[in-house]
Formats: C-alpha cells, sequence, structure tokens
C-alpha cells in the first residue's frame, strides 16, 4: 500500500500545495503515495469551534488545546495506525537526511502542524508526539515545516526520482556536501569547466568529485566529517 501522509492544521488549503507540482505531484496523481489534510477546528470546542486558549501562567499568545488536538490526533490515527506520529516544532531534533530515510522506509506519517505559541505540552506526552525541528528559526505555522518534510521523504520514494542513482551521491547521503556541477556552455564568461570533467576519465572524475566533495565539506560544515568515517564504515554502498 502507498506512504500514506496524514496532516493536522488549522489551514488544510495549504496542502498538497508546491507538493501537488512536478515529481511529488505526478508521484501523487500515480498513487505512488497518498496525503490528507485534516482540520483540527472540526474538533473545536463551542459554536466557534474553539482550538486555543490563553497560556497558563500568562503571557502573550494562545496555545493549542491538549484535548482538541488529542481528538483530531484520535480520529486521524487509530489504533493499529503504526505510522509516526510527528510534531512540527523550532524545539524538536532536527531533521537529518538519515531520518527522512528512515520516514520514508516506512508506512507513512502523521504530521501535526502548530500554530500560535506552540501546543499544550501534555498532549506531546499523551499522544506520544516526536518533535521535529527543521532548522534553528521560527515559523509561523508548522504547515511549511511540515512540506519541506513530505518533500525531503517523497522524493525517496521508489520510482519518484527519475534516475535512481540520483538520491545516491547528493549532499548528506555519505556524510559530505555535494561536489559542484558543471553543465554546457564549456565556457562561460571567462569560466571554463574543470578539464578532468570533459576528458571521459570515469576513474580521474570520481577521484576529482570526492576530493571536491571533502574540501567543501571540511570548508563549510566541518562539523560532517566526523559522521562521514562512521557512515562510510557502515555503509559500503556509497560508491565515489
Ligand atoms: N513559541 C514557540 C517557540 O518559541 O518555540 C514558537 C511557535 S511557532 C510561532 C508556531 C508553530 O510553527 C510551532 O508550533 C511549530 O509547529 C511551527 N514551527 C516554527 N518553527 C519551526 C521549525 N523551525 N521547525 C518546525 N516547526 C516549526
Amino acid at each position: 500500500r502507498p506512504w500514506r501522509a496524514t496532516i493536522l492544521t488549522l489551514y488544510p488549503e495549504m496542502f498538497p500545495g508546491p507538493l501537488g507540482l512536478s515529481l511529488s505531484g505526478d508521484a501523487l496523481a500515480r498513487g505512488d503515495w497518498s496525503l490528507e489534510a485534516r482540520n483540527i477546528r472540526e474538533h473545536g470546542l463551542g459554536r466557534h469551534r474553539n482550538v486555543d486558549d490563553n497560556p497558563a501562567g500568562g503571557g502573550a499568545g494562545m496555545v493549542l488545546r491538549c484535548d482538541v488536538l488529542a481528538a483530531a490526533i484520535d480520529a486521524a490515527s487509530g489504533a493499529g495506525d503504526e505510522r509516526p506520529r510527528l510534531l512540527m516544532s523550532p524545539r524538536g531534533k532536527p531533521l537529518t537526511q538519515a531520518r527522512v530515510r528512515a520516514l520514508c522506509a516506512g508506512p507513512g506519517l502523521v504530521v501535526v502542524c502548530g500554530r500560535f505559541e506552540g501546543v499544550d505540552e501534555r498532549v506531546i506526552a499523551g499522544r506520544a508526539l516526536e518533535e521535529v525541528s527543521i532548522g534553528d528559526y521560527v515559523l509561523s505555522g508548522g504547515e511549511i515545516a511540515a512540506l519541506t518534510l513530505l518533500d525531503a521523504c517523497v522524493r525517496l520514494l521508489p520510482g519518484v526520482m527519475g534516475k535512481a542513482e540520483s538520491g545516491v551521491e547528493e549532499s548528506f547521503e555519505a556524510g559530505r556536501l555535494e561536489y559542484p556541477h558543471y553543465t554546457r556552455p564549456r565556457e562561460w564568461e571567462g569560466r571554463a569547466i574543470p578539464e578532468v570533467l570533459t576528458g571521459g576519465n570515469h576513474g580521474a572524475i570520481a577521484r576529482w568529485r570526492r576530493t571536491e566533495a571533502d574540501r567543501i565539506t571540511a570548508e563549510r560544515r566541518p562539523d560532517l566529517l566526523g559522521a562521514a568515517k562512521h557512515h562510510s564504515a557502515k555503509c559500503p554502498t556509497v560508491r565515489g
């Protein structure tokens, strides 16, 4: 059965949004994955379908109610649903390509999008939500973060990317940033394509790419290099 994403949000009209286009959109149309955006407000309270309230202890902003959110989660994901339940949150564990790989290998996702100041802490424990961050900055809501997460997952589903290979050598896949790319014209504004890439020596090209990937990673993200050693020891399928 296809990889299945359920999104809980106050703005279901934001989905599929950009994921309805290009590779992910084609894959959605083919049924390689499915997307259901459910409105948390359907579980809101009273005539006005309230979903939020003032923060206990005072302070600015509003907090999504735990009872409302739990009802939305329970309606979307019943007993026997083995999909991981994530909460998009700047306090979460930063998303990595390794986590994306693991998520896309599973049955799908249930993703809760926060709004306002966030969600009542009790629902995080009460519904075993895994908090996931897409970076050290604050968005106004979890929807764009959820779209980012879904995009990263869906492109790795079997058959979604044009060439199976194009997922293997990318940034982070081998614990390094990717080498530079070039295409025609051979010379542009006085800048030429590095000679090795046009010489047809595949061994030399592979070595050049490996060296460039190492150089760029050392310059920009030296923190990745320790992880790279670990990764290549464990993952003999990565070539280069
Ligand atoms: N008051 C919260 C704090 O300081 O941590 C920020 C709340 S933010 C305005 C509203 C919602 O946007 C969050 O509940 C979360 O769902 C989402 N969000 C914001 N930044 C995010 C990030 N970097 N990664 C994932 N989700 C994020």
